[in-house]
């Protein structure tokens, strides 16, 4: 029996197109600005978000981080949600590398920052003060429910960031998940953002990778900051081949995960030990409490699913987040629910 790995999305597999066109990718020195595969993916990436240009970074953790440095001097503070991977989950490379000091607000329900909180942690003109320098927002918001944001509150953020003199960058490792999931361009959703950081090793399947992009000045600076984190990656064209496929193909596809996570949540929705989250899923991610009489934890849950082969990872204490991608079929999410049942019903 396959393995049905629902642990994350960044588990898939690069497919027999990217292969392919791994295999083939025509390859340089890609510090010299001469890998013309490279320089393809990069052109495209910022066509694809509405951008002036993007880079190619090996990370989303990177891209950030260099997305902040660009932003940010040394003292400096960035507004980011208490939820959010900035904050959460990215080793606090903001501070340890960049000196910068992250001012968490709080993540509401529905993954936004509340426009008055963000008013309110803006630091005033003060001797005493850090300078607040930049707004940080997560679409789709991983840890608050894989939820999108739109782009009316987004615009809002923009406009908000743009009274105050801040700069606005946009964490969105999933945001295609984010557009596909509400019928918009992704061009929209970034449209307010001065930066965008978004995961080609996701649900796109890329083996690696992720792209930063924003003005050719933005990207210019981006292109030190990435060279001196180490990042300057040399006949990387063979793992530009992918993304290119994950831009071109990947991206067309994100509604079918959605719809299996959908059809996931509806059979899970039954079995007694189950508690789902309200309105989950929303893009690619199913969240789920044990149920009280659930007399073991989370860790057994993950055990007792191994015995079906099927992988599952829990996000908290008797806390579960699944996640669909291109490798679970309809197939998958029947096994699923069934295996669930007999662990949990
Ligand atoms: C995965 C993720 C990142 C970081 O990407 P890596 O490639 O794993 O470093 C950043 N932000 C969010 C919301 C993510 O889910």
């Amino acid at each position: 029996m396959n393995i049905i790995d629902l642990r994350s999305d960044t588990v898939t597999k690069p497919t027999p197109e990217m292969r392919e066109a791994m295999a083939e990718a025509e390859v340089g020195d890609d510090v010299y600005g001469d890998d013309p595969t490279v320089n393809r993916l990069e052109a495209l990436a910022a066509e694809k978000v509405g951008k002036e240009a993007s880079v190619f970074v090996p990370s989303g953790t990177m891209g950030n981080l260099i997305a902040l440095l660009v932003h940010c001097q040394r003292g400096d503070e960035a507004i980011v949600g208490n939820k959010s991977h900035i904050y959460l989950n990215e080793a606090g490379g903001m501070s340890a590398l960049g000196g910068i000091q992250p001012n968490p607000v709080t993540n509401q329900k529905d993954g936004a920052l509340a426009l008055a909180d963000l008013r309110a942690a803006i630091r005033t003109e003060d001797v005493h003060h850090p300078i607040t320098r930049l707004i940080c927002l997560e679409n789709t918001q991983n840890a608050c429910g894989g939820v999108p944001l739109s782009v009316e509150y987004t615009r809002q953020v923009g406009q908000l960031a743009r009274e105050n003199r801040l700069s606005f960058h946009l964490d969105g490792a999933r945001i295609f998940n984010a557009a596909g999931a509400q019928n918009v361009d992704v061009k929209e959703l970034v449209a307010p953002a001065d930066s965008v950081m978004f995961c080609l090793s996701k649900g796109l399947a890329s083996p690696v990778g992720s792209m930063l992009a924003g003005t050719k000045k933005f990207i210019a600076r981006a292109r030190h900051f990435r060279k001196m984190l180490g990042g300057g990656m040399r006949q990387a064209g063979i793992l530009a081949a992918a993304g290119i496929v994950s831009l071109e193909k990947m991206t067309l596809r994100v509604a079918e995960d959605h719809r299996r996570a959908q059809a996931l949540a509806v059979g899970l929705r039954h079995i007694a030990g189950i508690v789902l989250d309200e309105n989950t899923p929303q893009t690619n991610m199913v969240y789920f409490n044990l149920a009280g009489q659930i007399p073991f934890d989370e860790k057994a849950v993950v055990e007792k699913m191994a015995k079906y082969n099927i992988q599952v990872d829990w996000a908290d204490a008797r806390r579960f987040r699944l996640v669909t991608h291109y490798e679970i079929d309809d197939a998958a999410v029947e096994r699923t629910i069934m295996a669930f049942e007999e662990v949990l019903g």
